[in-house]
């Protein structure tokens, strides 16, 4: 029997991998109707790099995707504030990729159903309901949107990795509410433009309260000139947001305001806002943490598990190490209960850490040290403001809580 997986997105595919690669049949079925590339940039930190470059994935996210050599600090007036480098530029075994999810769920999708075959990923599938029971899990669909055609399969068990709106989520606790919005909403867009800093550069500038930014290349060269597909997030503090919609388009004229004056030595930020080949917009929003997700043959994955702000870059490496964690412990247990239990037992605690931490001190909060401590005032010397040690600390203690840095990853399983 198959594990069922509900969800294709960077979770759910990268289970159905790892564990077809463990000899486990499996079968995925997903709400949309076509696997289409949706998104915009993501990052993948040396922790999930190293997962996917075990699967052998290297050489075709290399391809598509962009190889960050730093991560820097500026603040609003274009001021430098602090770096570091990252991935391999760090001295990390595997590299640090900014991609475009679309980029990301292809690569994962095209290899799976080479190895699995294309129907093991069933599309037109949303799941209303789970069950279980005589030794059996088994998920109920609707077929192509309408709701009077379903399908039931059964599996040894059922693994809900069917995003922040999990339906599994929903039935496993009922009480659960929906994604609490954080007071920030956000605009994401990307851009054609040329290559700034080293070309490979991950920059956070400016504070929530008055308008950040997070910029970074997704792909190289993608005309003859040699421009780059440049992805950026506007972050604003305001009461006003809408509903979670991954889709949802952007309004320029809603947040240009908090960014009309950033010309920067090295990037015109409001004329790579303006020259937007699409924007969304998005709130920030994530979940308390639960205390459990495995109920017998049925557990939650990625983003149904545990929905965070995207202030760590964090969210599809997290859902990277739950398919690892969990592709090990089907792989080692013959009981799929005892499976699932021990896969909560090694994920849970450490994903409610990243979400905590997510809200209090994420690596940006370096921006949130200087604009506090300058008045949000330019400076002469950063070292008057904050000193470099100070600003180090902050990136290694999140780098720790969420599992990749060096000694951590120098600690776990050899591959
Ligand atoms: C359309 C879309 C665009 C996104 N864009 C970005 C982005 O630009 N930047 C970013 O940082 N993060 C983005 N995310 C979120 C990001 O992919 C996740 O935070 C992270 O990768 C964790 O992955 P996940 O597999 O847990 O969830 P997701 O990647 O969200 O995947 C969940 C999958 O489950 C499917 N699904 C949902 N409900 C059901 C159901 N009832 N039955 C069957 N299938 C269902 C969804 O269609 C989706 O394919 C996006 C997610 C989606 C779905």
């Amino acid at each position: 029997m198959d594990v069922i997986i509900v969800g294709a997105g960077i979770g759910g595919l990268t289970l159905a991998l790892m564990l077809h690669r463990r000899g486990i049949s499996t079968r995925v079925y997903e709400s949309a109707n076509e696997i289409r590339p949706i998104g915009v940039g993501i990052s993948i930190l040396p922790h999930a790099s190293r997962e996917l470059c075990e699967l052998g994935l290297r050489d075709a996210l290399a391809a598509v995707a962009v190889t960050a050599q730093e991560s820097c600090f500026f603040n609003r007036f274009g001021q430098f504030v602090y770096k570091e480098p990252v991935g391999t530029y760090a001295g990390y075994e595997w590299p640090q990729f900014q991609i475009h999810r679309g980029d990301l769920q292809q690569i994962l999708y095209r290899t799976y159903v080479a190895e699995a075959g294309a129907g093991r990923v069933v599309t037109g599938r949303r799941c209303v309901r789970v069950d279980q029971g005589d030794g059996k899990a088994s998920a109920t669909f609707t077929i192509g949107g309408r709701d009077d055609d379903t399908e039931t399969v059964e599996g040894i068990a059922v693994i809900g990795a069917d995003g922040i709106h999990s339906q599994v989520r929903k039935q496993l606790h009922p009480g659960d509410g929906g994604p609490i919005y954080s007071g920030v909403n956000m605009w994401r867009g990307v851009t054609r433009w040329k290559p700034y800093l080293t070309g490979a550069s991950y920059v956070r500038a400016g504070w929530l309260t008055h308008g950040k930014m997070v910029i970074y290349p997704i792909r190289n060269n993608i005309d003859a000139e040699g421009n780059q597909l440049i992805n950026w997030v506007a972050e604003v503090e305001t009461p006003d947001h809408d509903r979670q919609d991954w889709n949802k388009q952007g309004r320029i004229e809603d947040f240009i305001g908090y960014f009309d004056d950033w010309h920067f030595d090295f990037l015109d930020v409001p004329a790579l806002i303006r020259a937007a080949d699409s924007i969304l917009e998005y709130p920030m929003v994530d979940k308390d943490p639960l205390d459990r997700w495995s109920f017998g043959r049925i557990t939650l994955l990625g983003d149904a598990a545990h929905p965070m702000y995207p202030r760590g870059s964090n969210g599809a490496g997290q859902a990277i190490l739950d398919a690892r964690a969990l592709a090990d412990a089907l792989a080692d247990n013959a009981d799929a209960e005892a499976a699932l239990k021990l896969y909560e037992d090694k994920r849970l605690a450490a994903t409610a850490q990243v979400v905590r931490t997510n809200r209090t001190t994420p690596p940006d909060a370096i921006l949130r040290e200087v604009y506090l401590r300058s008045g949000d005032k330019p400076f002469d010397r950063i070292e008057d403001v904050i000193s470099a040690e100070e600003l180090a600390a902050i990136t290694n203690s999140y780098k720790k809580v969420a599992g990749y840095d060096k000694q951590s990853l120098a600690g776990q399983r050899v591959a």
